[in-house]
């Protein structure tokens, strides 16, 4: 290749098709699914590595032996970057670190606790780390805690979330205008349209949920894949805020929840109408009514079940499409 030319493709290769999300974990598209307990195991995160994006085992859902499974069949399934998914409030969380290391999984997202905790041993043996926020002050916590990246989650996020109820909109600026590593969007995007507007209010690329549990590739029981199809606007609401903030579909157990508050009930009392093994029986095992359907605002947009690939492939079509269509027909200043 003459030395123009490679100068050139370089150049304009690094404008368009990269950037810092795409280098820092040696990826197609700035695209990751969020790691869901219940619903993101390996064949999800396979899929969605295969296509170009990032997938991401939710490990939280998993006992040892079963992260451990997951984590060989993904290896056997892509030979592209993946990545685990950390709940810091695992009970046996010594033991995922260790299945992470031992399998040498390349990227490690961490949540729900402090990223001091684990970063650096992470980050001692080769491991990339990012952390999910849901303000400026934990954003700029993890930067000093040395993560690589972080994920800023707004309020129409599904499952457990901030308690500030800080949206999407006003996160991303917020956070971009103090963070210097990476800004990934997450909370509200589910299309290319969605995720366009997060880059353009700052994002170097997106996380996106909810579109996923929608996906052939999720291990969500099919009804609740069904279930999500047919929500609309209003069909979920961000609860429980003294236990762990979440945000549920609106169903019997919901209403439970909101008699329970009608009466005042207590702490204690919340705690014990939740129980345990709610999002399982709901997600995974398909109870409707009865379990707890963790899922995001953006539910309201999604109108079938596809293959995971098939979803990044409309993502970026649509993103492109949406580009095109800003720059040659909306309104303009000048
Ligand atoms: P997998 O590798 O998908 O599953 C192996 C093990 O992991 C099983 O023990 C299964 O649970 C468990 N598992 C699967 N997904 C998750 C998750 N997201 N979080 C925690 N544990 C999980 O191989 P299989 O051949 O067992 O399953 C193939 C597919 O069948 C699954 O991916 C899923 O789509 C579906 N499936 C549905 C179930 C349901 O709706 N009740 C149960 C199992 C699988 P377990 O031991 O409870 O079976
Ligand atoms: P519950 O306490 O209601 O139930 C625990 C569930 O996790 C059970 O369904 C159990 O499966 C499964 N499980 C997997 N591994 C273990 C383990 N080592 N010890 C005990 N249970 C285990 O928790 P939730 O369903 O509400 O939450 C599940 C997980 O989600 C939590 O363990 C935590 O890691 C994570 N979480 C993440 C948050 C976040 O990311 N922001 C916030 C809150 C929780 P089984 O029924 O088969 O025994």
């Amino acid at each position: 290749m003459p030395y123009w030319l490679f100068l050139f493709s370089t150049i304009f290769g690094r404008r368009m098709n990269k950037n810092r999300i795409t280098e820092l974990f040696g990826v197609k598209y700035p695209i990751v699914q969020a790691g869901m307990i219940w619903c993101s195991g390996w064949e999800l995160a396979s899929a969605v590595s295969n296509a170009g994006g990032l997938g991401i085992i939710g490990s939280g859902s998993m006992y040892p032996e079963i992260l451990d499974l997951h984590v060989s069949k993904c290896k056997k399934a892509t030979d592209r970057p993946f990545a685990v998914n950390l709940p810091m409030l695992y009970p046996d969380i010594d033991k995922h670190i260790e299945t992470i290391l031992k399998h040498k999984v390349p990227i490690v997202f961490t949540s729900a606790g402090n990223p001091k905790t684990w970063t650096q041993h992470l980050k001692d043996n080769g491991v990339t780390v990012v952390h999910v926020v849901s303000s400026v002050k934990f954003a700029l916590k993890s930067e000093a805690a040395g993560v690589d990246a972080v994920v800023a989650e707004g309020f129409e996020a599904g499952g457990h979330n901030g308690i500030d109820e800080t949206t999407t909109f006003t996160l991303i600026p917020a956070v971009k205008k103090e963070l210097k590593i990476p800004l990934i969007a997450a909370g509200g995007v589910g299309s290319g349209r969605g995720m366009l507007a997060a880059m353009a209010l700052g994002a170097d690329g997106v996380q996106i949920g909810s579109r996923f549990v929608a996906s052939e590739e999720s291990s969500a029981h099919p009804k609740f894949k069904e279930k999500v199809v047919e929500l609309k606007d209003g069909g979920t609401k961000l609860t429980l805020k003294e236990l762990t903030p979440v945000r549920m579909i609106k169903n019997e157990f919901y209403q439970k929840i909101e008699e329970a508050y009608a009466r005042d009930a207590s702490v204690e009392e919340l705690r014990a109408l939740l129980g345990r093994g709610r999002a399982k029986k709901g997600m995974f095992e398909g109870n409707m009514e009865e379990g707890e359907l963790e899922i995001g605002q953006v539910s309201s947009i999604i109108d079938e079940i596809k293959p995971a690939a098939q979803i990044v492939r409309d993502i970026v079509n649509e993103y492109e499409e949406a580009l095109t269509e800003l720059s040659s027909t909306k309104f303009k200043f000048s």
